[in-house]
């Protein structure tokens, strides 16, 4: 397998310290809201990246927190908690927002057909796990007490900035930060590990520790989960690009502090799912949902073909027209997969190998995923049984989960749902029309043009032929 990996800027050849127990390690939601669109798009990559390693003969144990104290508005450690936002905005308590969101989050997975990682731990469990890493680290003199919080000293650290350029990085900070600077830290880039002291009041979640009636910054929790749960080698951490700093920049610094070695081997990166306005946050007011999607008429598996089309390490414009395409293209894949059938002819084997050597190199490419969908396309077109075809596909969706085997759909439904499309488009065009919007009316046309749609105008009104 060779992957990119963000620490070294290189595609490099993935080799863990135990092909059978490889350590993952993702940084999972923060509950205080819906999980959005682009959220997901990290999600399943990571997804992926763990069905292709168990494909490819690795055996994969991997860890996600679920953030229900600590991550605070802004990344800097100012601002008030997220969880607190969420409570506030549904009069709800927080504990009951995050049994709520954690929830959709789960539904959203069964929905995208995610495995579920063999452990996930809710940051508010683990209090005692965090407590022991901050002491330790206040010992090993790389945290102070200051200001009735506890920081860590990141001057301690040759290598601090080992994911991201320094330069570019203490301008961010001025820049996001419009918040006056805190001044109890030593150092611009230190950062909370326990917090007790707080503009606000109202937190809801607070632990006795050692330094005082409080609750734990975010950053350390993904370090206190990953090394109680996976221990103190970690070959693999996953999450979106914007993690790189300060999130991961700081779990590298306080778990190489606290282990007293290096700790994680491989960096993997979602990049980011960008709205015509910039990236999808769920800070900017309006998201999107699945279950948006799924009102508008998409499945949940048209968002993942339109993920899987393109390459993690690419952003990716949303737009409608996109996920149009990919749901046209999954549906046809469904609909030809449900003309075949199974018999009892033999294995083509000759066959089979080709494809599947084809897909596992797609896959060891740097998880190349819109190569591994054009294997699907290679089996469709395959000159073989379809017995075959159907091994085969039932393979590849071990690692695409797009429900290839188990979707039922015929050419009938999606007929249907084209002319539906049309028809929309003609009334709109119409309408245009009589406005005397003629720019939009031609845009309609040509929108329907390049779907190879013609549209004919007659006396008894417009009509369509498919070219
Ligand atoms: P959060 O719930 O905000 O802590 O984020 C959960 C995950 O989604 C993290 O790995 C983020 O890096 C990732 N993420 C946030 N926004 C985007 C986006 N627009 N596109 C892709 N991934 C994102
Ligand atoms: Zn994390």
């Amino acid at each position: 397998m060779k992957l990119y990996n963000s620490e070294t800027r290189t595609v490099e050849e993935f080799i863990p310290r135990d092909k059978n127990n490889v350590t993952m390690y993702t940084c999972g939601p923060t509950v205080y809201h819906y999980a959005h669109i682009g959220n997901l798009r990290s999600y399943i990559f990571e997804d992926v990246l763990q069905r292709a390693l168990d494909f490819l003969g690795y055996k994969v144990n991997r860890a996600m927190n679920i953030t229900d104290v600590g991550h605070l508005s802004s990344d800097g450690d100012t601002g008030e908690d997220k969880m607190l936002k969420g409570a506030a905005r549904e009069h709800k308590t927080v504990l009951e927002i995050a049994e709520f969101y954690t929830k959709a989050f789960k539904d959203d997975f069964a929905k995208l057909n995610l495995k579920w990682p063999e452990i996930v731990v809710p940051a508010s469990s683990c209090i005692d796990t965090y407590i022991d890493m901050i002491q330790t680290l206040i010992d090993k003199g790389y945290a102070y007490i200051s200001g009735n919080n506890v920081y860590f000293d990141t001057s301690k650290l040759d290598k601090y900035y080992r994911l991201t350029n320094q330069e570019s990085r203490d301008l961010m900070v001025g820049v996001r930060d419009s918040v006056e600077e805190d001044s109890s830290k030593r150092n611009k880039n230190d950062f909370v590990l326990w917090f007790t002291k707080s503009k606000f009041q109202n937190q809801e979640l607070k632990w006795e520790s050692p330094w005082g009636l409080g609750y734990p910054g975010w950053h350390i929790e993904c370090s206190g989960i990953s090394c109680s749960r996976l221990g103190e080698y970690l070959d693999i951490h996953c999450g979106g690009v914007d993690n790189k700093f300060p999130h991961h920049t700081n779990e590298i610094a306080q778990t190489e502090g606290y282990v007293g070695h290096k700790w994680c081997r491989y960096w993997f990166h979602v990049e980011h799912l960008l709205v015509a306005t910039g990236k999808m946050s769920k800070s900017s007011g309006e998201f999107l949902t699945v279950s948006k999607l799924e009102e508008k008429g998409y499945s949940p598996m048209h968002y993942k073909m339109f993920c899987l089309q393109s390459h993690y390490r690419r952003q990716l414009v949303f737009t409608y027209e996109g996920l149009d395409s990919a749901k046209s293209a999954l549906n046809k894949v469904y609909a030809k997969i449900n003309a075949l059938k199974a018999d009892n002819s033999p294995i083509d084997q000759e066959c089979f190998d080709q494809l599947v050597e084809k897909f596992k190199n797609s896959l060891s490419n740097d998880l190349n995923t819109s190569l591994a969908i054009t294997c699907v396309f290679d089996v469709l077109k395959a000159n073989t049984n379809d017995n075959t075809k159907l091994k085969l596909l039932s393979e590849f969706d071990k690692v695409l989960g797009l429900g290839l085997t188990q979707t039922k759909i015929e050419e009938e439904v999606i007929d249907a749902e084209l002319e539906g499309y049309i028809l929309e488009m003609i009334e709109k065009r119409r309408l245009a029309k009589l406005e005397k919007n003629y720019a939009l009316a031609d845009e309609i046309r040509n929108t329907l043009l390049k779907k190879n749609i013609e549209l004919i105008d007659t006396k008894e009104g417009t009509k369509y032929k498919i070219k």
